[in-house]
């Protein structure tokens, strides 16, 4: 896990460098609130712990100016113990913890990890491919970040593809998953869904290619997109 710590004090960064590194944290420090907002902005970190009395830029504005420049790293916030007020404001701001001073890196170290979790957990719950993107938690999906009207079976049957982009499903293997029929009703319903879903998401961005591609004689699958091709 590689960490970004952004804090002037150097009593506290050398003991939270320290206490990190000998737990098997990669640890990056700087003192300086707009080198620490630089070098966030560069992303690769995992988490960010970031003071809020920050020499440059203060920890709420590099805070705000990340969230607001779309990166979503998640930042625990060093408060001083009479800071109530800034760590409100923090949590507002898009902070996932905050921790006051005075602290043992072990609280520190537990939060960390515990970051780490929520945020595997939440990875899980969310499929993105390309601009669409699908929470399994809510049930709702996104193209190009505007909400796809879905029915229960047609998030169903998204789902369902989305979880292996490029594989092709057979009608019979969709029938089966989304409708729960061990047989071949030999009705179009599969095809039917499909086209509403399409129509849905064509009605958001009509210039752009549908996610789901048939495959002639064989079924359908769901497009293997990068962020940048959709
Ligand atoms: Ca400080």
């Amino acid at each position: 896990m590689k960490v970004l710590l952004v804090e002037d004090e150097a009593k506290i960064s050398d003991f939270v460098c320290a206490g990190l590194r000998e737990q098997g944290f990669a640890v990056e420090h700087c003192a300086n609130g707009t080198e620490g907002f630089e070098r966030a902005g560069r992303g690769g970190y995992d988490a960010i712990v970031l003071d809020i009395m920050l020499p440059g830029r203060d920890g709420l504005s590099v805070l705000k100016g990340l969230r607001k420049a779309g990166i979503e790293t998640p930042v625990i916030l060093l408060t001083a113990r009479n800071e109530l007020e800034d760590r409100i404001e923090g949590l507002s701001l898009g902070a996932d913890d905050y921790l006051a001073k005075p602290f043992f890196v072990e609280e520190l170290i537990a939060r960390l990890h515990a970051l780490a979790r929520r945020v595997s957990g939440e990875r899980q719950n969310m499929l993105a491919v390309g601009n669409l993107r699908l929470d399994r938690i809510s049930r709702e999906v996104t193209w190009f970040d505007q909400t796809v009207d879905l029915t229960g079976r047609e998030f169903n049957l998204i789902e369902y593809l989305m979880r292996s982009p490029g594989r092709v499903f057979t009608r019979t293997q969709i029938l089966e998953h989304v409708w729960g029929y061990d047989f071949d009703p030999s009705t179009n319903v599969v095809d039917v869904c499909i086209q509403r879903i399409r129509k849905k998401i064509a009605s958001i961005a009509a210039e752009a290619t549908s996610p789901i591609e048939s495959v002639r004689g064989v079924g359908y699958r769901f497009r293997k997109l990068d962020a940048g091709s959709a």
